[in-house]
């Protein structure tokens, strides 16, 4: 990128609320159900019906509000946005315009070279969701309802965002706190969690943004990374020859890597906003908030200080442990049973969360427990068995799903640690092997290692390290002194 423009950017992000109801009806909001089972009159939108708002949506929303240092309106309007598409019933979507419930928010990102910065969140409001549309083949679409009505917020940012790297982390960040507060689970690809991009760029040291375009379509965190740095060299290589930026909204094609334009500013819905009329204004008073401020739990950024005091882990353990909640609670039982924290923690951020990749499954699901892991630390650390048979052990455990010391005891893994045993399959490796001692003793080091990878492999790898170490050691010492005799 030419190092004299400057990307201006802001997402507005849709999370859908995981909410038991829809937000104006008591229609459930379950996934996957048969298409259009989870409908009433009211998320169908037939004439005369009445909206109900669901309480636990706009605690929901207020519970974002808190966690992102937003101002909580003590009032908010619901307000109708109208337009037509085949996927919205009603003809109008009911949503929150000129007083959102949540104002002037903030979140902290942190880079890779730990450089912080705080992206201002401008507004965050709640509204319903629209149904799905299932293209068939040929000319015609089937319409699912069973999302019309389903809880989203929206959670507006400030056009504080300079790169495809701070969007990334900026909505790595909103959604680990979806996920932490248990309100939205987040996942982008199944569209619980939408982003749009808009994405402007101007001539660094200019006080005026550029005119920005609306990049929709983004289901992947990639897929967000990759149409804004599409979208931003676009935008300069058109200012670079002179051109001006059309204001239009794009769709992001995942599989062509470009975003083409679905709409133009002269094409642009008037949404004819105004408030709902069947609606009362939502009131939230201090008790309320309070309330909802003290159910709030202990939110990332606290909990990974938090672990750096209490567990006396680097910076970067405590921020891997802590991107999922579940991680993290598996992490504090681990030490509720070990008092090698480093270790439970290299022993999750390295071996459980490869094994959670592969089988693609969540922490909750995985076989070995806390306390079993931590009993397999312990068994290290007292010298039961090496870190390398502990790689063994842990495998073991996965495929047999039992405790570390059974499979220790059944599969004989124990390390051998008694010094005439070990001293004896030394003397024998050494014996067999006279060349490569006459060469250690003539300056190569480095056979030392050959030694000891012979002596482990006479041991299936259970001699104590340590206790080899210095017994070979020792004994090519004899050696040396028997030779300069
Ligand atoms: P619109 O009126 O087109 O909806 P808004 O002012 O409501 O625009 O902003 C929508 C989103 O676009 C916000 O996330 C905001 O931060 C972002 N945004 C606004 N202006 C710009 C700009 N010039 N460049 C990039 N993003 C912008
Ligand atoms: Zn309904
Ligand atoms: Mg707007």
């Amino acid at each position: 990128m030419p190092n004299n423009y400057e990307p201006v950017i802001g997402l507005e992000v849709h999370a859908q609320l995981l909410t038991k109801t829809k937000i104006f009806c008591g229609c459930s909001t379950e996934f996957g159900n048969e298409p259009n089972t989870n409908v009433c009159p009211i998320c169908l939108g037939h004439p005369g019906v009445m909206p109900v708002l669901n309480k636990t949506a706009v605690e929901f929303a207020i519970k974002m509000g808190l966690a992102t240092n937003c101002t909580i309106n003590p009032k908010s309007v619901f307000a109708r946005k109208n337009y037509f598409y085949p996927d919205l019933p009603k003809g109008y979507q009911i949503s929150q315009y000129e007083e959102p419930i949540c104002l002037n928010g903030k979140l902290k990102i942190k880079d890779d070279n730990k450089t912080e910065k705080i992206i201002g969140i401008t507004r965050i409001h709640l509204e319903e969701d629209a149904g799905k549309l299932i293209h068939e083949q040929g000319n015609s679409s089937l319409l699912d309802a069973n999302r019309c009505g389903i809880p989203l917020i929206e959670i507006v940012s400030q056009p504080d965002i300079r790169s495809a790297e701070e969007a990334y982390l900026y909505l790595t960040k909103l959604k680990q706190i979806l996920q932490y507060l248990e309100i939205c689970d987040g996942n982008m690809e199944e569209g619980s969690l939408r982003c749009d991009a808009n994405v402007s760029v101007r001539k660094k040291g200019d006080k005026n943004f550029g005119t920005k375009t609306e990049i929709k379509n983004l289901n992947s965190f990639r897929n967000v990374e990759r149409a804004i740095n599409f979208e931003i060299q676009r935008q300069i290589e058109m200012i670079s020859d002179g051109k001006q930026i059309v204001q239009e909204t794009l769709l992001w094609d995942a599989n062509k890597n470009e975003a083409i334009s679905m709409r133009s500013k002269e094409e642009a819905h008037d949404y004819r906003y105004f408030p709902e009329p069947d609606l009362v204004p939502v009131f939230v008073d201090d008790e309320w908030k309070n309330n909802i401020l003290n159910s709030l739990p202990e939110l990332p950024d606290a909990k990974s200080s938090r672990f750096i005091s209490k567990f006396n882990i680097p910076e970067y353990d405590a921020l891997v442990l802590t991107s999922q909640k579940d991680v993290a609670e598996y992490f504090e039982r681990v030490c509720d049973f070990t008092e090698d924290f480093k270790s439970a923690s290299n022993w999750i951020m390295v071996d459980v969360l490869k094994i959670l990749n592969e089988q693609k499954i969540n922490i909750t699901e995985f076989s070995v427990s806390p306390e079993n892991l931590a009993d397999l630390i312990n068994l290290i650390n007292d010298n039961t068995i090496s870190n390398k048979i502990a790689k063994d052990v842990f495998k073991l455990m996965i495929d047999e799903r039992k405790d570390p010391k059974t499979i220790v005891r059944q599969h004989n893994l124990s390390q051998i640690t008694n010094e005439d045993e070990l001293e004896k399959i030394i003397n024998r490796i050494l014996l067999k092997n006279e060349n490569q001692v006459e060469s250690y003793l003539n300056g190569k080091e480095k056979i030392f290692g050959f030694f000891i990878g012979q002596i482990m492999k006479e041991t299936s790898g259970k001699a104590n390290p340590q206790i080899v170490n210095e017994l070979l050691r020792s004994k090519l010492d004899d050696y040396r002194k028997k030779k300069n005799q």
